[in-house]
């Protein structure tokens, strides 16, 4: 198999189903959390499970460059190496080259870059995308696209549609080609460090059955992804477009790219009603709490965002009651729970005080629990999201649900 969706309750247009992957069921409307380089900064993997995250996100441009794509592959893939037994999706590498700006040159074929790690040169087409995110073993990969910039007139968001539309054909058509060559088939007992060195001692071989579980031929799922700019008319011609290619999924990309927040929503909003209605919609890199809420009730089923790791290791915390600057002054006595409704471990154990205190002081904790209240927040969020979706609450319910006061 490779990925199986269905849709199982309907409030206005949003809807809460089931996505079946090779590595186990996502309910959905979902978020998930970012794991940039094979980790979600500050949380290990069978913490992320308590939490209840069923997917997460890995890049491929870092993971390319670091550890490189081989060594993921021969463990097996991302599942294998970072010992993650559930759902993983992974970008193209398209948005973050696309973020380099004076370090990429783009033509027809694809795009050279330099990595920021140490100004090496590298090439990424579509048919290297794939084959990196084949080796590295995701469940859903993404085609690899052009992002285009913001602002872009017409003719030049156009030229980038095009071009992505192009791109999305070669992505698949490489897919189609070697998707048998997912090296989930490595089984555990191959998996890990071993040493050559007779002389020593046999290493312990770390022991993980990320990939045990699974049927025989699983293959991944590849989506393919919407651009077209701020242009409403020039989306829904992409959309159309690209559900002509054929793809079990969909992402709308392009958006957050320094556009306000009103066009973001009218965007995506206008998008969705040219994207099939009994295949998963992805909408990449959004948002605040409010805003996850909001495009699941506009009919979005996946989400990813950095916003609520990233914003906790500065010390931003979304609570049920609006956002806590941990560093004020004002919480250095202040001896109640961060989120007096949030069930989550840091709010069930520590007072503001100390968190204050862990974060003025520089203590990795600090990270380490600021951001496991922030991913509980959001995946909690999203909980009560698919709850009030499957008993039929309507949209404007929904929209208003990440304010309302939990009794
Ligand atoms: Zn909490």
């Amino acid at each position: 198999m490779s990925i199986q969706f269905q849709v199982d309750a309907r409030a206005g247009r949003a809807r809460a189903g089931r996505l079946l992957t090779p590595h186990g069921q996502i309910e959905t409307p979902e978020f998930m959390p970012v794991g940039t380089a094979a980790t979600v900064k500050s949380v290990p993997q069978d913490v992320l499970e308590e939490l209840g995250v069923q997917i997460l996100l890995g890049n491929t441009y870092h993971l390319y460059l670091r550890p490189g794509v081989e060594t993921v592959r021969s463990f097996g893939g991302l599942h294998g190496f970072m010992a993650w037994p559930r759902g993983i999706l992974t970008d193209s590498g398209g948005f973050q080259v696309f973020s380099l700006n004076e370090l990429r040159k783009v033509n027809e074929e694809g795009v050279t870059f330099r990595s920021h790690l140490d100004g090496s040169s590298h090439f990424f087409s579509p048919e290297s995308a794939m084959q990196a995110q084949i080796g590295l073993g995701a469940d859903i990969i993404m085609a690899f696209d052009e992002c285009t910039e913001y602002p872009a007139d017409r003719a030049r968001t156009k030229a980038s549609m095009e071009m992505t539309l192009r791109w999305a054909q070669r992505s698949k058509k490489y897919f189609e080609e070697h998707k048998r060559e997912v090296p989930w088939g490595t089984l555990n007992s191959d998996l890990g460090p071993r040493t050559s060195d007779p002389g020593t001692q046999p290493t312990t071989v770390p022991r993980f059955a990320g990939n045990h579980k699974l049927e025989r031929d699983s293959t991944q799922s590849l989506f393919g992804i919407v651009q077209g700019g701020m242009d409403l008319e020039l989306r829904k011609e992409a959309a159309e477009r690209t559900v002509e290619i054929g793809f079990p999924g969909y992402a709308i990309g392009g958006l957050s790219v320094g556009e306000p927040r009103e066009r973001t929503r009218e965007v995506v909003e206008s998008t969705l009603q040219y994207l099939p209605a009994d295949k998963p919609r992805y909408l990449m890199g959004v948002g605040t709490p409010e805003e996850i809420v909001e495009y699941a009730s506009l009919g979005v089923d996946m989400m990813d965002c950095v916003l609520p790791t990233r914003a906790a290791r500065h010390g931003l915390l979304f609570t049920s009651e609006g956002k806590v600057s941990i560093k004020q002054a004002r919480y250095t006595n202040d001896g109640g729970p961060l989120d007096p409704n949030c069930g989550c471990r840091v709010c069930q154990r520590y007072t503001r005080a100390y968190l204050r205190h862990l974060y003025a002081s520089n203590e990795v904790l600090a990270q380490v629990l600021n951001t496991l209240h922030n991913l509980s927040f959001y995946l909690d969020t999203m909980r009560r999201v698919r709850h009030s979706i499957r008993l039929g609450e309507d949209s404007r319910f929904l929209s208003g649900l990440w304010s309302r006061p939990r009794l």
